[in-house]
């Protein structure tokens, strides 16, 4: 089928490929060197956002309109792969950025959309996503943060969890109840709350396994008091907007995956040419060998997974919500299984923090874990197939 220009849906673009070379570029030069330390001292990577900020890839999803790039899906999916390859917690710039501004993409008014992306786009402000609560994780549908209306304005009380980027972000997007009765059809909306905002408080850091750099708080909300303009969607819309959000975000967690796992390939795989055991080095036993070569097959299978979803988003395809979870689910699972094989490649030196194979393997955990577990994955995937039954 020579010269069939559907060929061309199976590569990037050429600019695609050259986002990733200066993507690539950049964080072997201004955010691998500092990954270990951001690591070990559990901090910001502030050298990170400011390298992002001064590339302007640190929200490249932001449309034109609004003084931003208007990078497609997939090429938010590069910038977030490349970076997740040398530094997963800097990924997560990029990705909450696009996290925390879906629901205005999404469902938001041209009023609240300009509002808020243009200081987006310009890297003076970064975006969070407010959805999950102490009791309501899986079953998001169960929060307890309430938005009461008093005249023009919105009143919320209640508690999130687990916010990335939590007190670095100055805007969050927030779901609260706004009819209990209704809760996930229809009772629920969208607002975005402003760091400094009166009531409006963090908790303290938490204390994690890996993306130790991207500070996960609490929020508390006392009595904040926030103006209608500030609603993302009708009244009501808010849970549709938030797991629509997830349909599109989920791939990004699926490029993060591929780029951690990306990372520990490369490092694995020169590790392998150099160390010598038996009077050879290690790569030449058949045993490591065919270890490297699934742990590549299944990469490649996640990647390009990923990327059909990523243009499944770009079009607004009906199978969507299928590709998203299935990409998500596929990427975080092969993450955790390559990163696990290239601590063994290297053996005892795997387990040690002089190689960054360790902490890639720890980095890896939470894509198995956020923006939905891969079990609600697994429910999301099977409702999808059984519905076509
Ligand atoms: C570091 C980190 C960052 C995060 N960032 C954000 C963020 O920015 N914004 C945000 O809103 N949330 C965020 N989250 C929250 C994350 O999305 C939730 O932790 C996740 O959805 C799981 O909820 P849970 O922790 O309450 O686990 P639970 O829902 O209590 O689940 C516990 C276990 O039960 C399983 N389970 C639950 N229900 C079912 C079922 N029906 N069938 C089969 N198994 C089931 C789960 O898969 C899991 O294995 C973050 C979490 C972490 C740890």
């Amino acid at each position: 089928m020579a010269g069939n220009p559907d060929f061309d849906l199976f590569r990037p673009s050429e600019e695609h490929d050259m986002l990733r070379e200066a993507v690539r570029a950049l964080a072997a030069d201004k955010i691998a060197p500092f990954a270990a330390e951001v690591d070990d001292e559990s901090r910001f990577p502030q050298e990170s956002l400011d390298a992002l900020v001064a590339a302007d890839l640190h929200a490249i999803h932001v449309p034109e309109e609004y003084g931003g790039q208007g990078g497609d899906a997939l090429a938010a999916c590069i910038v977030i792969e490349e970076v997740a390859r040398a530094c997963a917690s800097s990924s997560l710039i990029p990705a909450v950025n696009k996290l925390g501004s879906m629901p205005l993409l999404v469902g938001g008014s041209d009023e609240v959309k300009a509002a808020y992306l243009p200081a987006l786009a310009r890297g003076e402000a970064m975006f969070s996503y407010a959805l999950s609560e102490p009791e309501a994780g899986s079953d998001a549908g169960g929060m307890r943060t309430t938005a009461v209306r008093d005249g023009d304005e919105w009143v919320l009380n209640g508690a999130k969890r687990w916010i990335t980027n939590a007190g670095v972000s100055k805007f969050y997007t927030v779901m609260a109840v706004t009819d209990p009765d209704k809760r996930t059809r229809g009772g629920i909306t969208a607002f975005v709350v402003e760091d400094g905002d009166e009531g409006f408080s963090y908790g303290a850091l938490e204390k994690k396994l890996g993306i130790k750099g991207s500070p996960t708080r609490e929020l508390y909300f006392d009595d904040v008091r926030i103006p209608d303009s500030r609603r993302v969607g009708d009244v009501g819309a808010g849970f549709a907007v938030a797991m629509a959000t997830l349909d599109h975000t989920r791939i990004t967690i699926g490029a993060q995956a591929v780029g951690i796992a990306q990372g520990a390939l490369d490092f694995a795989t020169a590790y392998a040419k150099e160390r010598k055991q038996f009077g050879k080095a290690i790569a030449e036993f058949q045993g490591l060998q065919f270890m490297l070569a699934d742990m590549a097959i299944k990469l490649e299978a996640a990647r390009q997974l990923v990327y059909v979803a990523a243009a499944k988003s770009e079009r607004g395809d009906a199978d969507l919500t299928f590709f998203g979870a299935a990409a998500k689910c596929f990427a975080s699972d092969v993450a955790m299984e390559v990163t696990t094989d290239a601590v063994q490649v290297l053996g005892g030196y795997g387990y040690v923090k002089d190689y960054p194979v360790e902490r890639m393997m720890r980095d890896a955990k939470i894509t198995q874990i956020y923006e939905g577990t891969n079990q609600v994955q697994r429910i999301v995937a099977a409702r999808q197939l059984l519905a076509k039954y």
